[in-house]
């Protein structure tokens, strides 16, 4: 079984407490790893020496050219980890071994990759425009990082979150400090293991799991820490706001989602079918950009929940260790009653039932939890089924008569983070996705975003946006520096003013 400490500053180290825990796989049920788990007295260690690192450098310092080269020749050891990091975001946190292999980690490795680069490429000065008013100055502005930065990931893409959160924080000169979910701790503390074998100065990055209300709060609370970057639920998000406020920190939350997936008349079903099952199903659903309220035209209405429900139905769910799952469990009980419970709700609201909404027990490990991929049919957008965050494989199809309608309901969410269009018809998918009020909106395909581009949700879905020169600038102060031109006293405007 693999076992990991925690990384503050640069060591591999045990809680004060001595705690520990193991880390379920959810394909079995079976311990992935033990972790020991950080309380708040080891969060405010690890603080303590992101603090020593973001006050006496060399790293905060450095030219963000150095910086970043460092992160780059880091990139060469984190890429030769690929399958092995793979294997336990499979073992951990149930990502099937494809979508481990040929998506979450590569592309996850692309964000270190690019906004490395990034970050030693951009302006770290601006110019700002000559006022000349009151008096003419030598004035620009300069980007300086916070100094440290707190962290919170959730359990769903533990090395994802954490490779977007690590590299911009870092190659823009802060020092941070990483909470992993303590559900699914164990790829990040992986990745620790590699940080520790690079010239990124201890203290830079420091990774504790521990549970939210002792060792997040304690994060979230430290007064030595400046700037939150928080990725999980909106209710949790809330109260990271709320708790930030006590010592005013800059605060950025990405946070959950009901994608509305709008499908217009002309759309090419052959592609709109099945785009609109990884809308959903991607990681049984587990990922807050799922487009789970797909609009379908009336006219198409039978025809589209028919081939939707065949293709569901034809898809194998199993151990996500196995290759030929294209599906495989949620997370663990709590997450499956989550899920069960909705369905009942969807049912008692009058929702139809047209595939799926059970626990799959034949030919599955015994200890793991697999939904059936479930599709609900004549479901009302008000209905709690498509207003609230399943965050399972539920899809809910919702009827809709004109376009203009579609819109409307898509919009009518308290979230606000993804949506997407399917059409043969460009300019027209277009017009429809420019009235989407959405941080990402798709045409003809989903989840798919680029390390150069922003995300982010508007609403209840967040506050900020990561990623490219967007995600960089949100780990930098902004300061302004005036140098006054005039050589003498009497040239001055205060002497006018105060007459000192
Ligand atoms: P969660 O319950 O909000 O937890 C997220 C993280 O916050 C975990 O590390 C959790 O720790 C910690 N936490 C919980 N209570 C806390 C508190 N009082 N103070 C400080 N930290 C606290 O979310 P989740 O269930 O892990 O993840 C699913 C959610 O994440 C969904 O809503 C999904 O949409 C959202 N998400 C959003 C994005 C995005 O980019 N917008 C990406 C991925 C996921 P423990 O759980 O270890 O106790
Ligand atoms: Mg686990």
């Amino acid at each position: 079984m693999r076992e990991y400490k925690l990384f503050i500053g640069g060591e591999f180290v045990d809680a004060a407490s001595g705690e520990t825990i193991d880390t379920p796989n959810p394909s079995t049920g079976e311990p992935a790893g033990r972790v020991a788990v950080a309380g708040a007295e080891d969060v405010q260690r690890a603080v303590g020496a992101a603090r020593k690192a973001a006050d006496e450098g060399p790293w905060p310092t450095m030219k963000p050219q150095e910086r970043s080269r460092i992160m780059l020749d880091a990139f060469e050891k984190i890429f030769a980890a690929s399958s092995d990091i793979s294997q336990i975001e499979t073992e951990d946190a149930g990502h099937t071994v494809r979508m481990s292999n040929l998506f979450t980690v590569p592309y996850s490795n692309e964000f270190w990759k690019f906004l490395s680069d990034l970050g030693g490429r951009i302006p770290y000065t601006e110019k700002v425009e000559p006022y000349g008013f009151p008096t003419e100055a030598w004035e620009w502005v300069e980007r300086e990082p916070y100094g440290v930065v707190g962290a919170i990931i959730p359990w769903n893409l533990p090395y994802m979150m954490a490779m977007w959160k690590i590299p911009p924080a870092v190659v823009t000169g802060n020092a941070i400090v990483v909470k992993p979910a303590l559900e699914t701790p164990l790829s990040a503390l992986a990745l620790a293991e590699i940080i520790a074998e690079t010239d990124i100065p201890p203290g830079v990055i420091n990774i504790v799991p521990g549970h939210g209300p002792t060792a997040g709060e304690a994060l979230v609370t430290d007064p030595r820490v400046d700037k939150l970057s928080f990725t999980g639920s909106t209710e949790v998000g809330r109260r990271i706001m709320q708790l930030g406020s006590g010592t005013i920190k800059h605060v950025s939350l990405e946070l959950g989602g009901k994608g509305p997936n709008i499908l217009l008349d002309d759309a090419d079903l052959d592609i709109a079918i099945p785009g609109s099952l990884w809308a959903t199903y991607m990681h049984q659903g587990q990922f807050c950009t799922s487009g789970t309220r797909l609009f379908a035209p009336a006219s198409l209405y039978d025809e589209v929940t028919a081939r939707l429900v065949e293709l569901a139905e034809s898809l194998t769910v199993g151990s996500a260790e196995d290759f030929s799952s294209d599906m495989g469990p949620v997370l663990n009980q709590t997450q499956f009653g989550t899920i069960d419970r909705y369905v009942q709700i969807g049912q008692d609201e009058g929702a139809k039932l047209l595939t799926g909404g059970s626990r799959i027990t034949e030919g599955v490990p015994e200890g793991g939890y697999y939904y059936q991929p479930t599709i609900f049919g004549d479901v009302e957008n008000s209905m709690v089924i498509a207003q609230e965050e399943i965050f399972g494989p539920v899809l809910s199809v919702i009827r809709y008569e004109a376009v203009e309608d579609a819109i409307r309901m898509a919009n009518d969410t308290v979230y606000g983070l993804s949506g997407g269009v399917w059409s043969r018809d460009i300019p027209r998918a277009l017009a429809v996705a420019r009235r989407i009020k959405a941080g990402s909106v798709w045409i003809n395909d989903w989840h798919l975003i680029s390390p150069a581009s922003p995300h982010g949700g508007y609403k209840q879905s967040g506050l900020g946006r990561e990623h490219g020169i967007w995600g960089l600038n949100q780990y930098l102060e902004t300061k302004y520096i005036r140098v006054a031109q005039e050589a003498t006293k009497d040239q001055k405007f205060w002497y006018q003013v105060l007459g000192v």
